[in-house]
This record gives C-alpha cells, structure tokens and sequence, in this order.
C-alpha cells in the first residue's frame, strides 16, 4: 500500500451515518422518501396506489393540481407564464428550445461549462447559433459576460449552475431578446428573479425529486414561436394544448416532485432554503480554504452553492482519499468524470448534520500528520 493510502485508512471512521453528497439523482429529505414509501403501501383492501392508476383519472389528477399549485407558488410567476411538465430531461430541453423559439433568427448562448456547452452542441443542428459569451479559455473557473448579440437574437440561454464545473452566476444576465435559464441543478435554492426570464427549465433529479420529469415555466407568448411544421411531440405549443399529457407522463416522477415542492413550502420556501444552502456552502469552503492540502479551482465570485469541486495537491492520493470518504459515509464525492477531482453536491435536501460530518473528515484529512 502507498504511505498515503496507509495514512487514510488509519483514520478511525466508525459509520454512524450515510451522507448522500451525489450530483443527481441524489438523496431526498427523509420526509419525502417517508411519503413516497406511504404512497406505495398495500392497503388492506389492496386497492391500487396512485402510482398503478390512470393519469387522467381523478386521483392522479389531484397530483397533478397540487404540484402545479406548488410549483406556481414558489416560482412567484402569475399567469404570464405556462407551467409545462415534460420528459426526456433537460438534455431534451437543449433541442426543443432552439427548434420551437429560434425558428427564424440566431441562437444566442453564454458558454460557462459542460452543460451549456451541451446546450449549444443540440441546438447547432436545428438553428443558427452564436456564443456571445464564453469563459472557456479560463478551464470555466470563471463566469462569462455578455458581450455583442446580434441584432436577431431570438433568445440569450444560460446555465445558472454548471453542475460539474462548480460555477453559479449570482444572478441572471440580462439582455434584450428573451433570457432563457437552465437550472437544472439550482431551482429553487434561494430566491430568484423568475418573472424576469422567458423560460426557466429544470429536470427533477436534484432539487425537485427523482428522474422523469422536467418543469418548464415559459412566457405565454412564445408559446406562438412553435411553428406549426413541428410534430405535436415536440411542440412547446401542443404540450400547453395538452395541459402536459400529449402521452403518458412518468407519474412517480410528477408525485415525488409535487411532495418536494409540498415539503419546501412547509420548511419555509424559499428564503428558508436559501439560508440553510448559504451556511451549508459557507462551512464546506471555509474548510477547503483553510487546509493548504486542497485546491478549489473556481473563482471566489463564480463559486457555486450548490456544488463544490475541489481537488487534492497531491492528485495521487484522490483515489484512496475517496475510498476512505465512501469508508466514512461520505458516499457521491467523485468529481465528473469528464473533469475528475472532488465534488461536493449540496442540495436542498442535504442537512447541515452531513456537512458537518464532511467538515469532520476533511478537518481530520487534512491534519493527519
Ligand atoms: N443541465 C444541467 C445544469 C445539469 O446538471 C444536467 C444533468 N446533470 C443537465 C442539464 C442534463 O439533464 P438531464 O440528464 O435531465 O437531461
């Protein structure tokens, strides 16, 4: 064994807990699990559950009724929006935004890590596209302005969050064509401008639940960008016209998204969450800045809440260094694979016990001699 692995593994861990810091599909508040698990319970007329009847009949649609009410309260938007609850994740977003919203006109995209980087990748085929602002030259430890958008822009997009690369903007950019926000791996962190965007999207599997759904809050009047030439199936405008259910929707993603939603409301909405997620970041970087044996890549104002990349020194000790954390409890800590390293995912779910906990051994890491 390598003296340092030797090192690792003399740590005394006894595992008292499972800390779940995975990117997604991540962990869910016990809460949650707790009424998802209820959901499925055989009752002793053995009567089916939500999850094995119709989605049009009344019982799933109250699901339905209840999700969309919470999603609306918490977004904060009125009627100028239409709440569309859709499959095929945020990657299927990346395609269907530029063949419905930039038909005619240029796509316009900030550059700021892999998933926006994805983003321009699925709207290439389908729709001109310009990078009118890119912080690929800094590795994407930096955040990108806007620089000249062409006077067709039919829309700017930006990633809010760049999961793997660990960068947030604080706030929206602004721009003067409809700004279209992927927050995948954000929604619903902290308080958010939502009435300022065209579009927000989302796919569930970090802060809204498990796989299988995408929420889509877009700005009523683009639905009428849709062109009429598009099948039904991909088509923002038929999905309004089908209030969602153009098929059959993935009716467990929709009920563990509608019990998130429930549960942020009862834990204080959003400004609770933001509180809980600024203190949770706040202990996880104060502990990386203050042990010379971490790096942290990103720049201080770029630096994401909601996922923390850091890497060792001594990059050879990673592999061991994650073994002993998986050892500890400290289970999903290994980076993208398309970056490597650490990373740190802290969702609305993660309590402040488990960074404790990560503070705990990257404290005793970092001081073991
Ligand atoms: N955007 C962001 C910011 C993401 O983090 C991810 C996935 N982790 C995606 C898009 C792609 O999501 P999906 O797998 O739901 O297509």
């Amino acid at each position: 064994m390598r003296d340092s692995a030797r090192v690792i593994a003399a740590l005394d861990w006894s595992m008292t807990q499972i800390h779940n810091f995975g990117a997604g599909p991540t962990g869910l508040p016990l809460a949650v699990r707790e009424r998802l698990a209820d959901a499925l319970q055989v009752p002793f007329d053995h009567a089916p559950s939500l999850l094995e009847v119709s989605h049009r009949g009344a019982r799933f649609l109250e699901v339905s009724t209840r999700l969309r009410a919470g999603l609306r309260t918490l977004l904060g938007l009125g009627d100028s929006h239409e709440i569309l609850l859709m499959s095929g994740g945020a990657q299927l977003q990346f395609a269907l935004l530029p063949m419905n919203l930039a038909a005619s006109g240029t796509a316009t995209y900030l550059e700021s890590g892999h998933w926006s980087r994805t983003a321009v990748a699925q709207a290439r085929p389908v729709s001109r596209v310009e990078i009118v602002g890119s912080s690929a030259a800094t590795g994407f430890t930096t955040l990108p302005a806007v620089g000249p958008v062409p006077s067709d822009a039919a829309y700017l997009h930006y990633c809010g969050n760049e999961t793997i690369h660990g960068v947030q903007f604080s706030a929206p950019p602004t721009a003067e064509s409809p700004v279209i926000a992927d927050l995948s791996s954000e929604i619903f962190s902290r308080p958010y401008p939502f009435s300022e965007l065209a579009v927000v999207y989302a796919s569930a599997q970090k802060n809204l639940g498990i796989p299988g759904l995408t929420v889509v809050a877009m700005r009523r009047d683009l639905l009428e960008r849709s062109p009429r030439s598009l099948p039904p199936i991909l088509s923002y405008r038929a999905w309004a016209e089908a209030e969602s259910m153009p098929n059959t929707p993935a009716t467990a993603a929709w009920l563990a998204t509608m019990e998130m939603v429930e549960w942020m409301l009862r834990e204080g909405g959003l400004p609770a969450m933001a509180a809980r997620n600024a203190a949770k970041a706040a202990a996880v970087y104060a502990c990386l800045d203050r042990h010379d044996c971490f790096e942290t890549p990103v720049a201080r104002e770029a630096r994401s809440s909601m996922n923390v990349v850091f890497r060792l020194v001594d990059r050879a000790e990673e592999p061991e260094f994650l073994k002993a954390a998986n050892a500890a409890g400290l289970l999903g800590l290994e980076g993208h694979r398309a970056v490597g390293g650490m990373r740190v995912s802290l969702y609305n779910a993660i309590e402040m016990s488990s960074v404790e906990a990560l503070v705990a051994f990257l404290d005793a890491y970092a001081q073991r001699g």
